[in-house]
């Protein structure tokens, strides 16, 4: 009993003891959580577009894109890359409209559809003086990084084009048919088939790129057999890509076969561009 009672009078005196001690620790706790709880919002709080931090996120996917142009053996860079420029793509505004309500991925640029007049393209430059639209990048990227992973070397030869570089080319060409001795009219007529007149060229739109085998850099239809091209014809649709001219829809592209040329059309499109085998033309309902 005595023992009971005592060990009883001692449960009520510690008790009260530490309400003693708990009474004015209780405030500051409270202060201690509501401050918490107020900086941890602060933190969340997404940064302004140009802040110090989202801008060197943008440098960084510049300084990626660089190193996997210039650097074509090292797919090591890949998985950074692409996490980095997911990121800063989401925070970037769209920048190309097409005067019509069409998506971006799907603008078509033909010889009867030429580039929209208020086309404004925000690029993202890569090494070699490429440039693409900033929108394609990551999956151009991933793209790119898919061939090498699987022990190939694709070059990117081509890319944005401003309409002087593509006048130049086109002047080219026709300068090139005249030699071989055709007149300015069939000089002209045959070379719009291999290089868009300007104006109506994809690379325009900074969507298109051609890309080549490093063990074959020569732009005519031995690239088909090359190991990369095999490789892009295969796997491009999974990464948003299509081949854009293919050998059997020349009568409906306007273009040549170019096994080497491939347009970005975002992945759902050029999933089903892929299944149902057709060009963008047939499938924007827009051929012939
Ligand atoms: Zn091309």
């Amino acid at each position: 009993m005595i023992s009971r009672e005592l060990s009883h009078h001692s449960r009520k005196v510690l008790r009260r003891n530490n309400r003693r001690t708990a009474a004015p620790i209780l405030p500051f706790f409270l202060l201690f959580i509501i401050l918490s709880l107020i900086f941890y919002g602060i933190a969340q709080l997404p940064l302004p577009e140009g802040s110090p931090s989202s801008r060197s996120q943008s440098s960084l996917t510049d300084t990626n894109l660089l190193k996997a142009a210039s650097q074509p053996s090292v797919p090591s860079a890949s998985p950074v890359a692409s996490q980095i420029s997911q990121s800063s793509q989401a925070a970037q505004p769209k920048s190309l409209s097409a005067g019509e309500d069409v998506p971006w991925n799907l603008v078509l640029v033909n010889p009867w559809n030429p580039v929209p007049e208020d086309l404004s393209v925000t690029l993202t430059h890569l090494k070699n003086n490429q440039a693409v639209d900033e929108r394609c990048y990551p999956d151009l990227q991933k793209m790119m990084d898919g061939c090498r992973a699987a022990g190939l070397s694709p070059r990117i030869c081509s890319s944005y084009r401003t309409m002087e570089k593509q006048q130049r080319l086109y002047q080219n060409q026709i300068q090139a048919m005249l030699n071989s001795g055709l007149s300015q009219k069939q000089a002209e007529a045959e070379a719009g088939k291999a290089v868009a007149v300007p104006g109506t060229s994809e690379h325009q739109l900074g969507l298109a790129v051609d890309i080549v085998d490093e063990q074959n850099q020569t732009l005519d239809e031995s690239q088909e057999e090359t190991a990369v091209q095999q490789w892009l014809m295969a796997h491009c649709w999974e990464y948003g890509f299509i081949l854009r001219y293919p050998t059997e829809k020349s009568h409906i592209t306007g273009i040549m076969y170019e096994p080497w040329h491939y347009r970005y059309v975002g992945r759902e499109a050029a999933a089903e561009i892929y299944e149902k085998d057709v060009c963008l033309e047939e499938y924007l309902g827009k051929a012939g």
